[in-house]
C-alpha cells in the first residue's frame, strides 16, 4: 500500500478506536426543520438556518433572478474582475444593520477570520482569545504568528490578568471571542470586555455567526447586550440565520479599506456568487421588516428549555452535556430512531469530557415537535 494511504488508514483507525471518526450522513434537507434520510421524514434540530431563509420563496427568487442575470460565478477576486454592484449594496446594508461605517464581505465566515486577524495583528503583537472560540478564530490567530494567549471561558478576571501581565510587551493587542458560543449557546460578556479593551488599549473583535438575524431584533448579540458602538470589529457569517453563504466584517472606514487592500483571503480568493449577495440582501429585507420573525427561534428554544427544566437559553443553541462520546452518540442514535436529527458533538470540536447533544431551534419548528422532543429528552436522556 502506498505510504500516503497507509498513513491515512492508520490515522482513521486510531480515531475510530476513540469513537472520533466522522462520517457524512446523506440528508435531503427541505427547509430549516425538515429533512429526509433514507426516504424517511425527520425533524432536524441540527441546523443553523434559524429563520429557514435558505428556503424562503422570496430569497430563492432573488437568488434565481441573480443567477439568470449575472451567471453562477463571480469570475475571480473582486479586485481583479471588478466589484459587482450587489456586493456594494450588501456591504452597505450589513454596515447599517451593525451600526458601522462600512463592511467587507468574504467568501465565508472561516475565510473572514483567516483574513481579518493577520491583517491587523502580526508577530510582535498579541491575541487574547476565549478558550471556546470557534476554530477559525484560532486558525486566524495562528497564521498571524502573534503571541496567542487563551483565557478561560468568559473569565474577565483571567482576561484582565493576562492583559496586566503581557500588554506592555506588545505594540498591539486583539481581544477576540465568539459573541454567541457556537457549541454552548451562551453569550460573551461583551460590555465588560469592551471596558477592558478600553483600559488596556486593546482591539475588541466579536464573531457573531450565531447572533446576526436572531438576537437583538436581528442586529446581533452586541446590540442585544446594549453594547452598540463598543465593538470596533464585528465579524459574522451569512451562512446561518441569513440562510445563504459568505462572511463579513463591519468596522470603521480605514479598517475596511485596509481589509480590501491587504487581507489575503479577500484578495486571493474568488468573490461570492452574485446570487449569494442577492439572497442575503433579500434575507436582510425580511429580517428588518419584522422583528417578531427574528425573535421566533429564541421563543422555540425557550419553550424547549422550560419543558425540560433547563436554564433559560441565551441563544438559539441549547447544549445538553453528557460527557462521554459513546453515551452522546447513543443518545443521538436514539433520537434519530424517534425521528429527530440532533447531532452528537464530540472532541476535538469541544473539550475532552464535554461531549454533548447540541439542539438548535428555528422559526420553522412546530411546538408539537418541540413538546414531543422535550418529553423524550426528559424521560430517556436527562434521567
Ligand atoms: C459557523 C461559524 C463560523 C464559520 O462561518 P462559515 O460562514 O460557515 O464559514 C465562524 N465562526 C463561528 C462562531 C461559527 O459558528
Amino acid at each position: 500500500m502506498p505510504s500516503l494511504d497507509e498513513f491515512a488508514n492508520a490515522k482513521l483507525a486510531s480515531l475510530e478506536q476513540r469513537q472520533l471518526r466522522r462520517t457524512l450522513v446523506e440528508t435531503d434537507r427541505r427547509d430549516g426543520a425538515v429533512a429526509y434520510r433514507d426516504g424517511r421524514r425527520m425533524i432536524s434540530f441540527s441546523c443553523n438556518d434559524y429563520l429557514n431563509l435558505s428556503h424562503h420563496p422570496d430569497v430563492i427568487r432573488a437568488a434565481s433572478e441573480a443567477n439568470e442575470r449575472y451567471g453562477v460565478g463571480s469570475g475571480g477576486s473582486r479586485l481583479v474582475t471588478g466589484n459587482h454592484p450587489l456586493f456594494r449594496e450588501l456591504e452597505t446594508r450589513l454596515a447599517k444593520l451593525k451600526g458601522a461605517d462600512d463592511a467587507c464581505v468574504f467568501g465565508s465566515g472561516y475565510l473572514a477570520n483567516m483574513g481579518i486577524i493577520p491583517t491587523l495583528i502580526g508577530p510582535e503583537d498579541m491575541i487574547l482569545a476565549d478558550e471556546l472560540s470557534h476554530a477559525c478564530i484560532l486558525s486566524g490567530g495562528v497564521i498571524s504568528k502573534a503571541r496567542l494567549l487563551i483565557f478561560r471561558h468568559n473569565d474577565l478576571d483571567h482576561l484582565d490578568a493576562l492583559l496586566a501581565e503581557h500588554r506592555e510587551n506588545h505594540p498591539r493587542a486583539l481581544i477576540v471571542t465568539d459573541g454567541v458560543f457556537s457549541m454552548d449557546g451562551d453569550l460573551a460578556p461583551v460590555p465588560a470586555m469592551a471596558d477592558l479593551a478600553d483600559r488596556y488599549d486593546a482591539w475588541l473583535m466579536t464573531d457573531d455567526a450565531h447572533g446576526i438575524g436572531v438576537l437583538g431584533g436581528g442586529h446581533g448579540s452586541t446590540h442585544a447586550m446594549g453594547a452598540d458602538g463598543r465593538v470596533p470589529l464585528q465579524m459574522g457569517t451569512l451562512s446561518k440565520a441569513i440562510g445563504c453563504y459568505g462572511g463579513y466584517l463591519c468596522a470603521a472606514q480605514p479598517v475596511i479599506d485596509l481589509m480590501r487592500t491587504r487581507s489575503r483571503t479577500f484578495i486571493y480568493s474568488t468573490g461570492l456568487q452574485p446570487s449569494a449577495a442577492a439572497a442575503a440582501l433579500k434575507a436582510l429585507d425580511l429580517i428588518e421588516a419584522d422583528p417578531a420573525f427574528a425573535a421566533a427561534p429564541m421563543a422555540k428554544a425557550a419553550l424547549f428549555c422550560s419543558l425540560t427544566g433547563l436554564p433559560a437559553p441565551e441563544s438559539t443553541i441549547v447544549p445538553i452535556l453528557l460527557g462521554d462520546p459513546m453515551r452522546t452518540l447513543a443518545a443521538s442514535t436514539m433520537l434519530a430512531e424517534e425521528g429527530y436529527i440532533v447531532t452528537a458533538i464530540r472532541p476535538p470540536t469541544v473539550p475532552e469530557g464535554t461531549a454533548r447533544l447540541r439542539f438548535t431551534f428555528t422559526a420553522g419548528h412546530d411546538d408539537a415537535d418541540i413538546r414531543r422532543l422535550a418529553d423524550i429528552v426528559t424521560t430517556r436522556i436527562l434521567t
